[in-house]
């Protein structure tokens, strides 16, 4: 697949309605073209994987609340009965955060024989997580849930709704309302944000928890590999908690977790609607670094771009290890990408299946004894240890480079 260096339109900024804020004051500052519409499907030939739907990814940022979005996403590209629960849920490090995030909001709002609700709980792992806090009821609201699903080692009385959350919702009657990764998926968060506060009715003290990737990281990294067709919409601190003020919510604290890369909100329905309309001055120096991303963006996939080049010149052989949604990102942005041989995974079930859009093929490590490779491109710096000692380990010299 041919792809370009993204341009940064200087000129034909028309302003955008920022769904955030819902001031016309977003203007796009990021053009990258047709992208997969799921950067996490692996398809089983490699026919299917290049014709796989392309949505356009587009980066907009809104000059009034700092909300940065993509104008073009269209949801109806998007299977949302799907879940988009990462392979991360195998991972211990996210297992453990996920235990002591539970732990720490069963603390502090004493959820002991409580009812919680989750927004977007996909197969439930979390609830589950909530559930073993001494909870009475967890229910999850997700189009993707199984109501049928049935948690192995429920003590108590966890329960999935297949639905869209709604403002019926409210019915459920929950003493703690959670929503983890599934805001950036919203195109319209501000709608969305208020939907949640109408189903909790007027008077409600009912705690709110939202989670979400950090894009402050995202930015200061120039983390391409982050930026994906399914995620429309990207929060900092000050943007995400300037949206729940706005919405009817009060007691609004924001914290980093996960190495600074998710971004933690905590907050309670406010009695009174007094839109107070605080001062946003962190919105300038949000857009300088978004300036500065699109500067690096650029740079940083020319530089990837000349990579390959050169390597195919000296006639090396180079492989992308890692089949997540990240290595597919970086195998769909980079032009030449196509001169990457194929995506090493270590999960089986990765194996051979095919990445949507380029169609590279996913191999196991084993392949790499009969096709051995110059250089092993690794899509996450923790990583790099490990597969070079793998690499080794199978009698392979080849230089391993962390993106
Ligand atoms: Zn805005």
């Amino acid at each position: 697949m041919e792809t370009a260096i993204p341009e940064s339109r200087a000129t034909d900024r028309k302003a955008l309605v920022c769904q955030s804020c819902e001031k016309p004051e977003a203007r796009v500052f990021l053009e990258l073209g047709e992208v997969p519409t799921n950067s996490m499907v692996l398809l089983d030939t490699k026919e299917k994987a290049v014709s796989y739907p392309k949505g356009k990814l587009t980066l907009a940022f809104c000059e009034s609340c700092g909300f940065i979005f993509n104008p073009d996403f269209d949801p109806a590209l998007v299977d949302y009965s799907q879940s988009y629960e990462s392979s991360q849920a195998f991972s211990p490090r996210f297992n453990e955060f996920a235990e002591r995030l539970a732990k720490g909001l069963a603390d502090e709002y004493d959820l002991a024989d409580k009812t919680c609700v989750e927004i977007g709980c996909g197969g439930g792992d979390f609830l589950q997580q909530v559930e073993l806090q001494g909870i009475k009821a967890g229910i999850g609201v997700d189009p993707a849930a199984d109501p049928d699903h049935r948690v192995e080692n429920s003590t108590t009385n966890l329960s999935f709704i297949r639905e869209f959350f709604a403002e019926e919702h409210g019915n459920l009657n929950p003493d703690f309302l959670c929503c983890r990764h599934t805001l950036e998926h919203v195109p319209d968060p501000a709608a969305f944000v208020r939907t949640v506060r109408r189903s909790l009715g007027e008077e409600s003290s009912v705690p709110v928890f939202f989670e979400v990737p950090d894009t402050l990281r995202v930015l200061k990294e120039a983390a391409f590999w982050d930026v994906y067709y399914e995620h429309c919409s990207y929060f900092t601190p000050e943007s995400m908690a300037a949206l729940f003020e706005q919405e009817g919510f009060t007691g609004v604290r924001t914290e980093l977790d996960f190495d600074d890369q998710y971004l933690l909100l905590h907050c309670k329905p406010a009695r009174s609607t007094s839109h107070a309309d605080s001062s946003k001055s962190y919105v300038r120096d949000l857009s300088e670094d978004v300036e500065a991303f699109s500067e690096k963006y650029r740079a940083h996939i020319a530089g990837w771009s000349k990579f390959l080049a050169d390597a195919n010149d000296a006639g090396k052989r180079v492989v992308v290890w890692g089949g997540g949604s990240k290595g597919v990102a970086f195998v769909n942005s980079v032009p030449g990408g196509d001169l990457i041989d194929f995506i090493v995974d270590i999960n089986p079930a990765k194996q051979s299946k095919f990445a949507a859009g380029t169609g590279h093929r996913i191999v196991g490590p084993d392949e790499l004894r009969t096709a051995a490779p110059d250089v092993v491109l690794v899509m996450n710096p923790i990583y790099v240890d490990e597969i070079s000692e793998t690499l080794l380990g199978m009698g392979i010299h080849a230089e391993v480079r962390s993106v």
